[in-house]
């Protein structure tokens, strides 16, 4: 049986996934560049900065809970649910030269001169004719869909995601500093070494065997607390404790 709070969660992230037409601007790694080339910080620059900052207390809790394309992937689960092949390196490879661009444009347009939260969109909304639908389903299908069935569950976010990177970075800082923050505790005593917890996990870590080696803190935890919910012996739980 799915407990409560999962149920919560996957309706709170598949919602979301539901909005994804309307919002997808705001998550846009393109629109942000062409802004920063004419010193714009657009809705993607400041959704990107928000989550680096809520990283630093909720690492990536928003990728576990609140992100649309974390609730498109969630929903492919139940056509393909097969682990995901390692390669988080990935995203680093696409995410460097990425921000690089962004940091080069700002520069070479003499910085940010003004505030546009809804640059591009038409009234808020992003998907509003037929060429932004179009680029939203090409979107969609291939760098979410396509790659979840052939390279396994949460693929994009294991490999191309570009918010991520924020959020992992977030994360690291977090870890420097060790102040109160949400993450995992195991209780290793507690553990009967049953696996669930590794074959239920949406990023495809390897649970059980952190619980073992108490070390609960790994980059690709998106803390959606899958893991919690489904120990039966109550070995792992959420903390705010460095
Ligand atoms: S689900 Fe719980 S008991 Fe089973 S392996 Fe994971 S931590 Fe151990
Ligand atoms: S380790 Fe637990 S909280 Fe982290 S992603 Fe896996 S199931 Fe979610």
């Amino acid at each position: 049986m799915i407990k409560k709070r999962q149920k919560i969660r996957k309706g709170i992230i598949l919602f979301s996934f539901f909005l994804f037409p309307t919002i997808f601007y705001y998550l846009s790694p393109v629109l942000i560049v062409q802004a920063s080339s004419q010193g714009i910080i657009n809705g993607s620059f400041i959704l990107f900065v928000l989550m680096f900052c809520t990283a630093l207390i909720i690492g990536r809790a928003y990728c576990g809970w609140l992100c649309p394309a974390g609730g498109c992937q969630e929903a492919i689960f139940l056509a393909r649910d097969k682990k995901v092949i390692k390669g988080d390196y990935v995203k680093w490879f696409i995410w460097i030269p990425w921000i690089s661009a962004i940091g080069f444009f700002a520069i070479q347009t003499g910085g940010y001169k003004k505030i546009e939260f809804f640059y591009q969109t038409t009234y808020g909304l992003s998907v509003s004719d037929i060429p932004s639908f179009t680029t939203y389903n090409l979107v969609l299908f291939l760098l979410i869909v396509l790659p979840s069935f052939l390279l396994g569950k949460r693929s994009f976010c294991h490999h191309l995601c570009w918010m991520a990177p924020f959020m992992i970075l977030g994360r690291k800082i977090r870890n420097v500093f060790k102040w109160p923050s949400l993450q995992l505790q195991s209780i290793p005593e507690n553990c009967i070494k049953c696996h669930t917890c590794t074959e239920n996990c949406p990023m495809s870590l390897p649970v059980e065997k952190m619980v073992q080696q108490k070390i609960m803190e790994n980059a690709e935890c998106i803390l959606c607390g899958t893991c919690i919910d489904g120990c039966k012996k109550f070995a792992i739980k959420f903390t705010t404790k460095q």
